[in-house]
């Protein structure tokens, strides 16, 4: 059986109240190095059209090592990965039409740190970091009951992030699990997302749950778009904007949680080993012409599609990314071409078999009838060989 590392990031405010001052003048001092640096690769990146980390720091690396010789040398690293992701998404995002801007702006409130720049001693939550002259400062971590469940987990990388109420450290955990097969003989859910709606299901049953996320969007875009026109102060303008986009997140976030645990309850209830679910990648490729809503409602779907895998597999469950091209227009019973059906505005009817299905209904049958599709074809491949 598969195993696979599942990692999982979370998040610690930093207690600063034994902290002296001369420490927290050390944090943002490595708060404005590390921000100058990131936003020089980010444009020595933009102008020179590097997308890659190891382009990007076998440019710069010696550079930098000696104009900052006092900033450790994870920190020129980490900065060069660091640089390079916000490049790479911020062209995707261009390509996707969800931003204009020539380049992208790092507002350096975020620091990368590597295995060797902070260490954590989980069972006091204490974490140390490296500053400046290769010295470390240790920093008590607030931490709840929640966390109790990392321990004896194996710990990755950690970002340390300054926010207006304080500073944080988000920390990576990371867990082998070990998997079920992906075989033809497998029992799956396939799950489909709309704007509104997670419609999950196989043969034998489809359920809906109702999410909402497109009219929770409406309102806080309407909440924007008045904070925009309403507020003159720029600073306040920012955190307000800052504060309400966070909080349609955390919001967005509980649904999807929410709706994870619900598909994977039912999964292990009725013996099902394999999650079903598009695959986006194939949208970014193929689909340049779809209009931007869409787009946009694809990359929250995506973020849903990271939630559910990871939780999935938490869970021993295993995930299928299959492709989603015309699972809403043919028949999943017969392959024929289906139209709109005059019995009802959701409703999609077979010209070849006459079947009548709920659109939602057939697009989760189409997912997972193209599971076993894939199955079948890989096995054929093999044999063939
Ligand atoms: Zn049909």
């Amino acid at each position: 059986m598969p195993v696979e590392k599942i990692t999982l990031m979370t998040k610690f405010k930093v207690d600063l109240t034994d902290v002296d001052e001369s420490a927290i003048s050390e944090i943002h001092r490595l708060f404005e190095e590390y921000r100058r640096i990131v936003n020089e690769l980010i444009y020595f990146a933009a102008s020179n059209h590097i997308t890659s980390f190891m382009g990007l720091c076998y440019a710069k690396y010696r550079e930098l090592r000696q104009r900052c010789p006092t900033l450790p040398s994870n920190y020129i690293v980490t900065a060069c990965q660091h640089a390079a992701s916000i490049y790479k998404s911020f062209i995707e995002r261009r390509e996707l039409g969800m931003c204009e801007k020539e380049k992208p702006m790092f507002k350096g409130r975020t620091i990368w740190l590597d295995e060797q720049s902070f260490k954590l001693d989980a069972e006091s939550w204490r974490a140390s970091i490296m500053i400046n002259g290769g010295r470390w400062i240790i920093l008590r971590l607030l931490h709840g009951k929640y966390h109790e469940r990392f321990k004896g987990m194996e710990l990755g990388e950690a970002r340390l992030v300054l926010r207006d109420d304080g500073l944080y450290l988000n920390v990576s955990f990371s867990q082998r699990v070990t998997l079920p097969e992906m075989s033809a003989d497998a029992k799956v859910i396939a799950v489909d997302v709309n704007e509104n709606v997670i419609v999950y299901g196989n043969d034998d049953f489809v359920e809906r749950f109702e999410t909402n996320e497109g009219i929770i969007r409406t309102r806080y875009f309407l909440k924007r778009r008045r904070i925009r026109s309403k507020i003159r102060g720029k600073e306040l303008q920012r955190r307000l904007l800052e504060k309400y986009k966070g909080r349609e997140w955390r919001r967005i976030r509980e649904i999807y949680y929410k709706a994870a645990r619900e598909i994977i309850g039912k999964a292990l209830e009725i013996g099902a080993t394999v999650i079903v679910m598009e695959d986006l990648e194939i949208y970014k490729k193929d689909m340049g012409s779809k209009e931007l809503n869409g787009r946009l409602h694809r990359w929250s779907y995506g973020r849903f599609q990271r939630i559910l895998e990871y939780q999935a597999k938490l869970h021993g469950l295993n995930v299928r990314y299959v492709s989603p091209a015309y699972t809403s227009s043919l028949c999943p019973v017969c392959g024929g071409e289906l139209n709109p059906s005059p019995n009802g505005r959701r409703l999609r009817i077979c010209q070849r078999c006459g079947l009548e299905e709920d659109r939602d209904v057939i697009a989760v049958k189409n997912l997972k009838k193209r599971y076993y599709e894939e199955c079948a074809s890989a096995k054929t491949s093999q044999i063939s060989l």
